[in-house]
């Protein structure tokens, strides 16, 4: 019997979803909202708009193209963000079955995310 067990990298199953408005929770961007530009759910994490920027500096690649610095936004790990509830600010998601249809809502107070 083989020792080496076929172990699967563990996925994070993410509730959010693409142009949710999320808060960062950690790091130098918390407290910090935008909308969720992708998910990279390989990797669990996701792109917002406008934030953890990084300033890339560009070379000059033609006469047209003037260099520079370039703005890039990184992806941070979807453990760091929160889904905005516009009742309650950062919060759990939770589901909920209405008309057989099931439907994201705020675990704090139960509105419709
Ligand atoms: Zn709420």
């Amino acid at each position: 019997m083989s020792l080496k067990a076929k172990t699967r990298p563990k996925r994070l199953k993410t509730k959010l979803k693409k142009n949710d408005v999320v808060t960062i929770i950690k790091g130098k961007d918390r407290g910090k909202s935008g909308r969720i530009l992708a998910i990279d759910h390989i990797r669990d994490r996701v792109i917002i708009e406008g934030l953890n920027i990084m300033k890339k500096a560009m070379k000059k690649k033609s006469q047209n193209d003037q260099g520079g610095i370039k703005e890039l936004e990184r992806p941070l790990p979807i453990a760091n963000v929160m889904i905005n509830c516009k009742k309650c600010g950062p919060t759990r998601i939770g589901y909920q079955i209405k008309a057989k249809e099931k439907i994201r809502i705020c675990r704090k107070c139960g509105e419709q995310l």
